[in-house]
Parts: C-alpha cells; structure tokens; sequence
C-alpha cells in the first residue's frame, strides 16, 4: 500500500469537511474518487499534499499514511521532495504571467538529478506536443485545455512517481479529453500511481482501476472502477 488515509477529518475554520474517511491506494494503480459538487474530492488532495491553512483544509483527527508513516507533520514541499506526491491543480491555477517552459522549470527546482530533468522536459514535450509548439507562449494566454496539460506537465517535472490529479478534463473537447485520458494510461503504464478526481464519474471509471464514491465527507461506495460503473445507484446518482 502506497497511500492509507485513515479514518480522517478536516475542517476550514470550524466547518467540518471531511467526517472520518477511509481509503488506500496501492503502488502502480489508478484510483479515483468520483462526488457531487462540493463532496470534498479537492478538499482531499489538499489534505494529502498538506496545502496550509488558512485555504488549506486543517486535519483534527485520523491520518495519512504514505509507505507507513505519517505526513500529518510534514510540510508541503517535502511530501513533493521525499515523498515524491505531487498534484496537479485545475488548469487554472498555473502562473499566467510565466511562460510554458517557466511553469514548467519552476517545478524542477529543488532537483538534483539533472540528467533526469532533461528527460522529464522530454516526455512531458512527448506526450503533450502542443506545450512544446507553445513553449515560449505566457500561460495565461493558453487555451483552458492547454493549460490542463500544462498543470499536468508540471506535476510530471518534479520528478514524482505519484500524482494527484484534480479534474483534468475540466475544460477539454471531447476529443482532447480522451487523449489527455489515454495520455494518464501511458504515464501508469510507465510506473505512475495516480490518485484522480473527476467530475465526468464516467471516464473516471472507464480509466481507473478502483473507485470510492465520495458524499458530503463520507465514503458511501467502493469498489473495483468496472463494479461501480455497472451499479445501478451510481449510474442513477452519477452517470446521468
Ligand atoms: P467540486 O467538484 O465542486 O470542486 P469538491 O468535491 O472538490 O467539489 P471541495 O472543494 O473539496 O468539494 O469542497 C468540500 C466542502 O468544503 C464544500 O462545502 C466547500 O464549500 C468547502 N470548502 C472547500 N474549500 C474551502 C475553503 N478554502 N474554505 C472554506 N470552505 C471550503
């Protein structure tokens, strides 16, 4: 197991968030956490990469586990430097006024393996082709599916084996969000482990292996992504 979240709570301020859940995600697997409109996925992978407070969501009881020990005590960028946990935000939280390639760099700077960051600038050019036409291009001016990719491009520079995704499809055509999808199957063909949350529950469930159905805070459901797809009440509830 990679990742045990156990039996945790979160608040913002004195508003309750998250009330005691429980989930794991294992070496190698695509996992996601499908939910409502304010469920509390982004509040997860918040509390995972420990954002601060005040926007950050504060834990007041459970745990997060990572190969066994706790990260409750551990600050932001070391879960990116040792634990090799990165997130990709919503697309819109790159910086505008950077470049492309200066997202991307700025991802890279407390790396020592330089002759892996040039491969990793490589991939991430491989895999999305329109970052490298736009290399040079300021951010802000990306279209919202551009910059999609980018915030997964930045994720890919820290050099992390795990990633967190918050909604990449968000702002994607049909077509770019298929192969933005197939773009995660090959990174998790390649070794990534990836913890996704998706509002589209349907291509969240086609492309990961296991899933957790998340309510108001709570777990309802889990299972096997395939499993879910097939039930009933998520195909009421969640599939439309
Ligand atoms: P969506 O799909 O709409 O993004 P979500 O499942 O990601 O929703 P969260 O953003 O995690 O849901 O929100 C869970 C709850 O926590 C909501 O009631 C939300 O209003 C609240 N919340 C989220 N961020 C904050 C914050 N920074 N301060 C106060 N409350 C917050």
């Amino acid at each position: 197991m990679l990742l045990e979240i156990k039996n945790l709570y979160v608040k913002y301020g004195n508003i309750e968030a998250l009330h005691g859940i429980s989930f794991h995600v294992n070496q190698g697997e695509i996992v996601t956490l499908i939910g409502s409109n304010g469920a509390g996925k982004t509040t997860t992978l918040h509390t995972i990469t420990r954002v601060p407070p005040p926007e950050g969501p504060k834990v007041f009881q459970g745990d997060i586990l990572y190969k066994g020990e706790s990260l409750l005590n551990m600050e932001a960028h070391m879960i990116v430097q040792t634990c090799k946990i990165a997130l990709a935000p919503e697309g819109r939280h790159i910086f505008g006024n950077l470049t492309v390639e200066e997202n991307l760099k700025l991802a890279t700077f407390a790396r020592k393996d330089h002759d892996k960051v040039s491969k990793d600038y490589k991939r991430v050019y491989d895999l999305f082709p329109r970052m490298a036409e736009r290399r040079n291009q300021r951010s802000e001016s990306l279209s919202g599916g551009e910059q999609q990719m980018l915030a997964v491009g930045r994720a890919l520079m820290t050099g992390c084996n795990f990633i967190l995704l918050d909604e990449p499809s968000m702002g994607l055509a049909p077509l770019l969000m298929y192969e933005m999808f197939r773009t995660l199957k090959k990174l998790n063909e390649e070794g990534m482990t990836i913890l996704l949350i998706e509002q589209n529950a349907r291509l969240a469930l086609k492309f990961a292996h296991r899933a957790y159905v998340l309510d108001t805070g709570e777990i309802v459901m889990e299972g096997p992504a395939q499993e879910l797809a097939d039930n009933p009440e998520v195909q009421k509830a969640y599939l439309g």
